[in-house]
C-alpha cells in the first residue's frame, strides 16, 4: 500500500513549522524532512518524496498560512487540487474543505464550478485557493468579481498563475498546458491591478531574493551568483516589477529548504475582501463600477473608502 503521510500526523496546515535541525529539505505541507527532493528545482518540480507536492504548492501554503488567521470549520474551496486523497483528508480535518473543477477531464474534484459564474451564494466562502487555474479562464475580470462576491468579508483568495509576461496579454499562438487545457492569458505583475479593480485589497508575495532582483533591475540580484542562464524574456519580467509593491515572504534559506526556485517562477497574490468593498459591491454595483472606470485610480480608491 502506498504511504499516506498526512494520515499519520495530527498537524493542520497552519501549525507552527517545526523544521528539524539538520534537515536539508523540508515539505511544509506534509512535514517531510530529508536530504533532497525527488526532482530538480522548478515551480513544477522539487517533488516531495512523501506527499508528492511540488514547489509552487508549498509556496502557496506558505503564503496562505502567513496571511490568514485560521478559523476552525472555515469554508475553503481549492480550484483543481493536484494532490490526492491524503492531502484532502488532512485539509478536511479542521476545515470545511472542497475541491472544485471546471473541466473534469484533468482532475476529479468534489464540485464543478465555472469561475466566471460561480454557482454558490454570496459570502458563502472564507478561502479560495487557486493555483495555475486563472490563465485557463477566458474572462478574468468576471471571474475575479465572482470570487469577490462569493467570499465573505475577511475572506481571501490565494492566487497563483505562471508569471509569463511583463504585461498581461493573450498568447500569440494557441497555447495548451500539459493536461490539454487552453491558455487564454499570460499574466504579469499587473494582475494585482485587476484584483484591485474587482474590489480586493491585494498583496503580491514573492521570495526575498526576487524583491532584491527587482530592486536591482535584473536576475540574479546585484552581487549574487546566477543559478543558471536567464533568458531575455525572464529579465523583462523581473524589470517589470519595478515600481510595484512586492512583499518578500520567504528568506533565501527558507526557499532553499522548501525547494522553491528559481525565484522568478514564484508569485502568490493574496487578495482580501474587506467589509467596505463588500458593502460597495452590494450597494449599487453597476452604477458604482461604471462610474469608477472613468476616474483615475487614486481617486477611485478614495471614493471607495468613503462610500457607504
Ligand atoms: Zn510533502
Amino acid at each position: 500500500m502506498a504511504p499516506q503521510p498526512f494520515l499519520n500526523n495530527s498537524l493542520v496546515p497552519w501549525s507552527d513549522l517545526d523544521i528539524p535541525s539538520g534537515a536539508n529539505s523540508f515539505c511544509n505541507i506534509c512535514r517531510w524532512a530529508g536530504e533532497s527532493f525527488d526532482s530538480p528545482p522548478h515551480s513544477e518540480g522539487s517533488h516531495c518524496p512523501s506527499c508528492g507536492s511540488i514547489a509552487r504548492e508549498r509556496f502557496l501554503h506558505w503564503s496562505w498560512i502567513r496571511s490568514w488567521v485560521p478559523v476552525e470549520g472555515a469554508r475553503v474551496i481549492e480550484n483543481s487540487p493536484r494532490l490526492g486523497e491524503g492531502y484532502r483528508t488532512m485539509m478536511s480535518r479542521a476545515l470545511h474543505y472542497r475541491g472544485s473543477d471546471y473541466d473534469e477531464r484533468a482532475h476529479q474534484a468534489d464540485i464543478q464550478l465555472d469561475l466566471q459564474d460561480i454557482d454558490l451564494p454570496t459570502s458563502s466562502l472564507d478561502v479560495v485557493l487557486s493555483t495555475h487555474v486563472l490563465e485557463h479562464v477566458p474572462n478574468t475580470g468576471r471571474a475575479l468579481r465572482e470570487l469577490h462576491r462569493v467570499l465573505a468579508p475577511g475572506g481571501v483568495v490565494v492566487l497563483q498563475v505562471p508569471l509569463a509576461e511583463p504585461t498581461t496579454k493573450p498568447p500569440d499562438s494557441p497555447e495548451f498546458h500539459a493536461d490539454d487545457t487552453p491558455v487564454f492569458w499570460r499574466f504579469g505583475f499587473d494582475l494585482a491591478d485587476q484584483l484591485s479593480d474587482a474590489g480586493f485589497v491585494v498583496e503580491t508575495q514573492v521570495t526575498e531574493r526576487l524583491t532584491r532582483a527587482v530592486a536591482s533591475g535584473a536576475w540574479p540580484p546585484a552581487g549574487e551568483p546566477a543559478d543558471g542562464p536567464i533568458d531575455p524574456a525572464t529579465q523583462a519580467i523581473v524589470r517589470s516589477g519595478r515600481g510595484r509593491v512586492l512583499t518578500g515572504v520567504m528568506t533565501d534559506e527558507e526557499a532553499r529548504l522548501l525547494g522553491v526556485g528559481p525565484d522568478h517562477m514564484f508569485v502568490t497574490w493574496v487578495a482580501t475582501v474587506t467589509p467596505d468593498s463588500k458593502r460597495l459591491h452590494r450597494t449599487a454595483p453597476s452604477r458604482v463600477r461604471g462610474a469608477c472606470r472613468r476616474i483615475p485610480k487614486w481617486l477611485r480608491r478614495s471614493i471607495q473608502a468613503v462610500l457607504p
